[in-house]
This record gives C-alpha cells, structure tokens and sequence, in this order.
C-alpha cells in the first residue's frame, strides 16, 4: 500500500515553510531529499562503525568492509547485475562517465574517432566525450530529435555506420522528460558493435532497471537523485568491458603489486575505485535502494504519472504557454516557458510563494539551442509529492505569469 503521509513522515524537510509558505519541492531532478532512514544509516556509520576498509585486519575495519561490499551486491541486485565485481562506485553520473571517457580513450581512440550520443544529453554526458575526442582529431556524432523531443532513429542508425567507437545516450532527458527506446537503440547499435552507455541519473529513481534486459554495456547513475547521500554513485559495467578496460585514477586500493619500475592492478571492481572510498554514503545508498524496494514500485509509478499528468492538463490552461518536450513516453517532468515571460523570472516569483522549480538551460545548451530558447521552468517530481502540491504550483505559475505580464 502506498501511503503518502506516511512516507512524507520520512522526509522532515519537506515540513518546513519557506517565506511564510509551505515549501513545495518541485527540484527531485537536480536532487531528491533523503528519508530519515538514509541520513539514520551514514551517521550510524559514523557513531559506530567508521574506518577505511580493505585495509585493516581489525574488527572495525573487516565490519565496515563487509558493509561497504554489502551495499555493493544491494545495487548489483537493484539493477540486475550478474555480479557484484560488476558495480563500480563512483561520486555519481558525472564521475562515471568521466571514467568511461578516460578509459576508452586509453583504450581505442585513435585519430578521427568519434563517439555517438543524441542532442537531448546533459552537460556530464557530452562534455567528457567531447574533450576526448577532440584530442584526437575526432567529433561528436549526435542524433537529433524532433520538435516533441522524440529522437531520430532513422538518423540514428545512419550514424552507426560511421562506426563511432562508443554510443553514450540518456535514458530519460532531464529537460524533456523523454523516455529514449534504450533497449532499442542497444540492440542496433550491437548490430554494428559498438558498446552502448545508458546515463540512468533520471531514470533509476522513477522506473526498475534490468541492466541484463537492457543489454547495455554499461549504465551510470547518481545516488542523491535516488534518495541517497550525495557524492556516491555508480557504474556499471559488463565484466568483459571491465575486464578490458585500463584504470581511470591510480593510487592506492586500486593496485596489486608496485615498484619503482612497475605496478600491477587489482582486480574487479577494485581496479576502477582508487583511493579511500565515502563508506558512509555507499551505506546511505543502500538504505535508499531499501527504502525504494520497501514500496510497490507500480505504485509509485502510477502516483507520479497522476501528477505529471495533471500538472500538464493543468498549465495547459496558461495563455502563451510552450511545454518543450512533448514525447508521447515520458516521464517525472514538466518543462516549459510562457511568451514574454524569462524562466528566471517566473521561477524567482513562485519562489517567494513557497514553490521551488529549476529555472534555466538544466546543463543542457544543446537542448535550449534546438529549441530556440534562453531556458525553461521545470518542475520535476517524486514519489513524495501530492496533487494539492501540483495546485498549488499551478495557482503559483498562473499569479506570477499575470503579474510579470
Ligand atoms: N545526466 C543527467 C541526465 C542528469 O540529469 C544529470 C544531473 O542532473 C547528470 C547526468 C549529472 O549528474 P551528477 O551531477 O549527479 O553527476
């Protein structure tokens, strides 16, 4: 059973006014808030069982390595891994396709190459690609979308067969809120051999991952969007890809053997995690893998289509109102802008009325450019989120639009 209250219990800051205003927290795709049960477990770990694992032979350290690699198979199961070795954590999306970006390139960027990903992709999913190739001589391959923010498959497979070296594509756009055929876009892609990376930052809070399903090679994601602590994350990587691939960062952790002459490499997923790892967020992200598994996924899924989908029916009343992104398979968010009217502006406004929204390009230039806009409003949900809240955003929206115009 899916209770509201009950869950919103869990999240004392959204129980606070903001300028006399209940606060209504419309930001879930820049960051979610964290449940008690998250912030009890990292300063649990912290009274009781903080130490740098891997290392000691104490009593500590072997508890707090056994709960550092437990947290490790939780995400593996989360997402359907076939190993643990498979996981690797990161500080998040970014860091991880950081890694992706440093690695292949060490790996098999020559001159020329390119690397594919699609003109709905962040900032972290476009500028590590684009900086690594460019050192080669090569260039973003990238398939464009239609005036819904539906990609172009067509145009996607003709890019295939230029043979970029890596496909990296967002699952859902976090100014869209499109839905990408990822398992699709795998598929044809493997069809000519290139290995796919899914950015999962927006997509493993609201929707169930199969990494095995999906088939894709590796799958990155970010812990605080997902309810955990901030500064931890993931990659996925298949263990074959992983296996080849040569380290991102060298210190300690990540080594067998080391001389003067020469240094040996640890095995998976040792290999990839260099230096002292945040033990106490990968703990909080495993309570938050908990706390989502706790509800009826199905559940949760249904509740915040309801509310995107009033939200929409919603704005749709506004007079000179433009959603940017109307994909038929879409998700967790709504963007928009209203003739005359600056994003910054609107969302300032309905700031002071208690109602936080992302105004702007939410790291996505390329996005904006396609559109032809400065930047959009967003209002991007959770599961702890209510349709009096979704009103309330909306009266906000419609006051601040008639006093700007
Ligand atoms: N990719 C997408 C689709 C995102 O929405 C974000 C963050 O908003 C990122 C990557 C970067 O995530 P992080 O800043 O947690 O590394």
């Amino acid at each position: 059973m899916f209770s509201i209250n009950e869950i919103r219990e869990q999240f004392p800051v959204l129980n606070q006014q903001v300028y006399v205003k209940p606060l209504v927290y419309f930001d879930n795709a820049a960051t979610t808030q964290k449940p008690l049960c998250v912030i009890d477990r990292e300063r649990d770990y912290y009274l009781h069982e903080n130490c740098n694992i891997h290392r000691g032979v104490h009593y500590l350290s072997q508890k707090a390595t056994e709960a550092y690699e437990h947290a490790r198979q939780t995400v593996a199961d989360f997402i359907h891994a076939k190993e643990a070795k498979e996981i690797i954590f990161t500080r998040g999306t970014t860091e991880s396709l950081n890694l992706l970006a440093t690695s292949f390139e060490h790996f098999c960027i020559g001159e020329g190459d390119n690397v594919l990903i699609t003109a709905m992709e962040h900032h972290s999913n476009l500028v590590p690609w684009q900086q690594m190739v460019q050192r080669h001589h090569g260039q973003l391959l990238v398939v464009p979308m239609d005036d819904k923010g539906v990609l172009d498959l067509n145009r996607y497979e003709e890019l295939l067969k230029e043979g970029p070296k890596v496909v990296s594509i967002a699952h859902i756009s976090n100014v869209l809120g499109t839905i990408n055929p990822v398992k699709e876009m795998i598929a044809m892609a493997h069809q000519y051999g290139i290995p796919v990376v899914v950015d999962g930052a927006q997509s493993i809070a609201h929707h169930p991952i199969d990494v095995q399903d999906l088939d894709c090679d590796f799958f990155v994601f970010s812990g605080h969007k997902m309810y955990a602590p901030m500064g931890i994350g993931g990659l996925y990587g298949k263990v074959e890809w992983l296996e080849k691939l040569p380290p991102y960062q060298f210190g300690g952790e990540m080594v067998d053997t080391v001389s003067f002459e020469k240094t040996t490499f640890n095995v998976l997923p040792y290999k990839f995690e260099a230096g002292t790892p945040n033990v106490g967020a990968a703990l909080g992200l495993e309570t938050a893998i908990q706390f989502i598994q706790s509800l009826d996924r199905n559940e949760v899924e249904k509740h915040e289509t309801r509310l995107l989908q009033s939200a929409i029916e919603q704005l749709s009343d506004i007079e000179g109102i433009r959603f940017i992104g109307e994909a038929a398979h879409r998700s967790g968010l709504v963007s928009f802008i209203i003739d005359g009217i600056h994003p910054y502006d609107l969302g300032t406004i309905i700031d002071k009325m208690g109602v936080a929204v992302r105004t702007g390009h939410h790291c996505a230039e390329p996005v904006m450019t396609r559109f032809g806009i400065p930047g959009t409003v967003r209002a991007s949900f959770a599961l702890y989120n209510t349709m009096e809240e979704v009103e309330v955003f909306v009266n906000a929206v419609k006051k601040a639009a008639m006093m700007l115009r």
